[in-house]
This record gives C-alpha cells, sequence and structure tokens, in this order.
C-alpha cells in the first residue's frame, strides 16, 4: 500500500512537548526553558555559572508541568555538573544542553565552554514516564503548526534568555600541552617530573589593560560593544541558541584607543621561562602514554582572572635491559663458561643503579637469583612493598669446533 506524505503525516503527527520542561530558579519559581507543543526534538542550550568563588558544583533542578512554583511541577530530577575547576566566582562557563527526542527521552549534557569533553548529567530519563500536577488548563498554549511553534519557542527562549540578562561571554582561558619523557626507572619507582613552559601572564608594561599610558578605550565596531554575538540556528526541529566572544575586542566590548607597545593590546605578554614539577605515582605511564593536567598553569584568560591548564603527556623510555611482570623486575646476566666455572662478582644493572651480586662457582645455564625487594612497588604508595628482581644466569658457550 502506498500512502501520501499527508495522510502518513496525519496519522503520525509531529511529536510535542506534552507539558513544560521548567528550571528552578531563585524563590522557587519554575522557569520554563521549554514550553509545552515544542516540536521534538528539541535541543537548549543554556549557560551556567558559580555563585561563590570555588564552587565545584552547579545543580540544575529540572521540573516537568505548567505550574509558575517548582511545588506545583513533577520533579525531573536534580542534575549535578561536578569537577568545575576552582575558579572565582563566575568564571568558569558551563554548557548545559537538555535535549528531548522524538520518544520523549531527555537527556542533559554539560560542558566547559571552550572544551570538548561533555558530561552526561544523571541518566536519560522518559517524560511519558511523569505525571504532571493539573495546572491551568485556560492557560495552556494554542497548538499550532512545527513551523509556527518554533517561532514561539524561539521568542520563549529569548525571552527567557533576556529574563536572565544577556551571559557574559569571556574566551575560554588557554591550554598548555606539553610532552616529558620518563626512564623506566622513574617510571616504575615513581618521580617528581619537571616541565618547562613559557606561558601567557599580564602584560607588565599596561598591567593588563592593553592600552598605551593616559589613552582610552572606545566601543567596539564589530560588536557594537556588547563583547559576543547571539547565534540562533535551527531546523523545523531543532532550536539551538550560542553566544560567541566578538574575536575583534576578545569579548571586552571595547579596544583601546592606543594599544600598549609590548602586548599590542592585548593585555597579556609572555613571562618567559617557567619550571612546573609535578608528581608521577609510581609504574602508572608504564603501559601506554598517560595525560597529567595541571589546573590553571597555563596561559592567561584575557580578563586576567584565571588560567587555562597544563596537559602533559608522558611517555615511559623502554630499558634495554629490564623487563617488569607483575611486581617483579626480570633481567638476564650473560657469563662465558670461564665465569661460569670460577664465579665472582658481576655488576647486574637494576632499577636501583648497577649492583655488585655474587655468583657461585659452577653456575648453571637457567639458574636465577633472586634479588629481594629491587622489583617494582607493587601499588601507587611510594614507600610501600616491592616485588623482587629475577637476574637468570645465561652461560655463553663457545662455538665449539666440530
Ligand atoms: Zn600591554
Ligand atoms: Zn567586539
Amino acid at each position: 500500500m502506498f500512502r501520501t506524505n499527508a495522510k502518513t503525516n496525519a496519522e503520525h503527527p509531529q511529536p510535542q512537548l506534552l507539558h513544560n520542561v521548567a528550571i528552578e530558579t531563585t524563590g522557587g519559581r519554575a522557569s520554563p526553558l521549554l514550553e509545552k507543543g515544542t516540536a521534538l526534538p528539541v535541543e537548549i542550550m543554556q549557560l551556567f555559572s558559580t555563585t561563590v568563588d570555588d564552587q565545584r558544583q552547579i545543580i540544575i533542578h529540572l521540573l516537568y508541568g505548567g505550574g509558575r512554583m517548582v511545588e506545583e511541577n513533577t520533579s525531573l530530577g536534580k542534575f549535578v555538573v561536578d569537577n568545575i575547576p576552582i575558579a572565582l566566582q563566575g568564571a568558569p562557563k558551563i554548557e548545559v544542553v537538555v535535549r528531548v527526542d522524538a520518544q520523549q527521552n531527555l537527556a542533559v549534557t554539560a560542558k566547559e565552554r571552550g572544551r570538548r569533553r561533555k558530561q552526561q548529567l544523571g541518566q536519560p530519563i522518559n517524560l511519558l514516564d511523569y505525571e504532571v500536577p493539573p495546572y491551568d488548563e485556560t492557560k495552556r498554549p494554542q497548538l499550532s503548526a512545527p513551523y509556527q511553534d518554533r517561532t514561539n519557542i524561539r521568542k520563549r527562549i529569548e525571552n527567557f534568555l533576556k529574563s536572565f540578562g544577556r551571559p557574559e561571554v569571556i574566551p575560554a582561558p588557554q591550554r598548555i600541552v606539553t610532552s616529558a619523557e620518563l626512564s623506566f626507572r622513574e617510571a616504575v619507582l615513581g618521580t617528581t617530573k619537571k616541565v618547562e613552559i613559557n606561558r601567557l601572564g599580564i602584560c607588565p608594561t599596561c598591567k593588563g589593560t592593553g592600552e598605551s599610558a593616559g589613552s582610552q578605550r572606545v566601543k567596539c565596531k564589530t560588536c557594537k560593544g556588547r563583547g559576543s554575538f547571539r547565534i540562533v540556528t535551527g531546523t523545523s526541529q531543532v532550536n539551538f541558541i550560542q553566544y560567541k566572544a566578538c574575536a575583534e575586542c576578545m569579548g571586552r566590548g571595547t579596544l583601546p584607543k592606543v594599544p600598549c607597545s609590548q602586548c599590542g593590546g592585548s593585555g597579556l605578554a609572555l613571562e618567559g621561562a617557567t619550571q612546573l614539577e609535578f608528581p608521577i605515582p609510581p609504574r602508572i605511564t608504564l603501559e601506554q602514554p598517560t595525560r597529567f593536567r595541571l589546573p590553571e598553569e597555563g596561559h592567561m584568560r584575557l580578563d586576567g582572572k584565571v588560567r587555562g591548564d597544563v596537559f602533559i603527556k608522558v611517555q615511559t623510555t623502554r630499558d634495554p635491559n629490564l623487563t617488569l611482570s607483575g611486581d617483579d623486575i626480570y633481567s638476564v646476566l650473560r657469563l662465558n663458561e670461564e665465569q661460569a666455572a670460577h664465579g665472582g662478582t658481576f655488576s647486574v644493572p637494576t632499577i636501583d643503579g648497577n649492583l655488585d651480586v655474587d655468583v657461585p662457582p659452577n653456575v648453571q645455564h637457567g639458574h636465577v637469583i633472586i634479588l629481594a625487594g629491587l622489583g617494582a612497588p607493587s601499588g601507587i604508595v611510594v614507600d610501600g612493598q616491592r616485588g623482587d628482581q629475577h637476574v637468570t644466569i645465561q652461560v655463553l658457550r663457545m662455538s665449539a669446533p666440530f
């Protein structure tokens, strides 16, 4: 049977939100984020930040229903953004995306602005599993065609964002990516590694203002002094609002009339070599290169308030003589027949340096000498138990003539 599109659409109407999805705001209010009747799927990004210094998490309480106050709605749960880097209040910019697909599945993800890694908040839920308290049906918005829905929801989102004020958009702090090499010994025993970086800090000439002494700041023409651009994109099914910092004024909204001669107006200048030290626990870099993050040791952000992170990829150089298996280290001591017959003291490489080892006379090929406690730490605790080193004797036979 062949059906026309029109008929198919009539039988399978465009899925839409059955109630408002709202967010708890100050005073126990439910501020609609997505309005009832919105065509699905839909996705909305909302920017959050911290309200006190060093705040590590933000809790987002999502609600479902049509009531104005929190208790007049059904709670969809509290979604927690955690591991926010330590920073001054308002400095972290967390983009939270709420997405509802055509099957009414709601998922919340968050990421720090300027970073790629997304954090899924809680488990996805299905809105069909939630009943909502009755609400004033007379205020129920008229369900309209999908295209009109999209316009409505855009206006609604814009109004919602207006009520929160335009988010301040600052370019993300700049990370520094570098690498370091460990010897086998350092990797097995753990170490404190030093790396040298040259990072941007506040320009000493202009103290970060970017201005030449006595110069004034003028409004940035590119962004009309706003510092950011709002980008609204969307298809008939998905609406997405983003804010992007103005590249001309770097999000400041103003430019120096006469820029600083050292930094050219950015307010930031290279500081010269800086040494950073960081601890590497035993063994963790042995299997594969491992990335370490030194929070807020990178380039200074343009507002002079917070630094980006330093990422260090640490690789381990293999040792030609020593191999690790479990907590034990294995090596080979090669003796000729004469040495094996007489025995004696031989130098054996260990991760603690070369060690003189006594070999008894008439030692056999394959004999194993155990050097107790010269293996790897059994955990990542530095002064804990260590395994042993197994030294296998190889007796090299003179190639006897036939
Ligand atoms: Zn300067
Ligand atoms: Zn600008």
